[in-house]
């Protein structure tokens, strides 16, 4: 039987990640065990088809209870069963989150569990390539790709909708300033989901 100084359950977004950054220790022996399949259907890979891929073989299917604020409505709860678990499905946004999400978490935990606590992380773990800016990263393992020229015309739109009407443009969405409107920025790179 294997020996393990660390076993992992579920090979998901947060279980890849620690297993991979555990294993950069060389003589750290880490088990990672996944219920799901490998993720080779092709189209896991292609952002256009992710709206398509939720109730296949690799998707636990969930379905919540009768939900009262929307008229009692059962809905589809999708989650990945696959090595990369739920990112496999996901729509690929990538949102840091608002500083202000981070309170609590600093009020728990400490400083450290602040945004700016939390930014030099943010900053380490992307490759960010769109522009230059002290709160981006270049060189991390999560690909972070900010739609330009494919930004749609409807998009482009609402955009200029919102301007009319005072609403904020965002150059960057990450970068600490939440409310306005941006393209999203995306977790693909070369034209596939990372
Ligand atoms: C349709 C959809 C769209 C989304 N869109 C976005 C988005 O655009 N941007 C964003 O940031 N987030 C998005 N999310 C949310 C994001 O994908 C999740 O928050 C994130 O992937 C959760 O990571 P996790 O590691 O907690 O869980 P998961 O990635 O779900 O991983 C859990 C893993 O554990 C495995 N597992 C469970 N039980 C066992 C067991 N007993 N034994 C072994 N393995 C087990 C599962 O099979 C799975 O692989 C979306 C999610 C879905 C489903």
């Amino acid at each position: 039987m294997s020996h393990f100084d660390v076993l992992i359950i579920g090979a998901g977004s947060a279980g890849s990640v620690i297993a991979s950054r555990l294993s950069e220790d060389r003589s750290c022996q880490v088990g990672l065990i996944e219920a799901g399949v490998m993720p080779d259907d092709p189209d896991i890979a292609d952002p256009l088809k992710w709206t398509m891929i939720q109730g296949r073989a690799y998707d636990w299917a969930y379905r919540t209870a009768p939900q009262p604020f929307t008229a009692n409505r059962i809905h589809e709860w999708p989650r990945g069963k696959v090595v990369g678990g739920s990112s496999c499905l996901h729509a690929m946004a990538y949102v840091r989150g608002h500083p202000d999400d981070f309170e609590p978490w600093a009020q728990a935990g400490g400083e450290r569990w602040s945004y700016q606590g939390l930014l030099p992380g943010f900053i380490r773990s992307e490759a960010f390539t769109a522009f230059d800016a002290p709160t981006r990263g270049r060189n991390g393992p999560l690909d972070v790709y900010l739609p330009d020229a494919e930004v749609s015309p409807v998009v482009r739109a609402y955009i200029a909708a919102g301007r009319a009407m005072g609403v904020a443009t965002l150059t960057d969405h990450n970068s600490g300033e939440l409310v306005g409107t941006s393209p999203n920025s995306l977790n693909i790179r070369d034209g596939k989901r990372a």
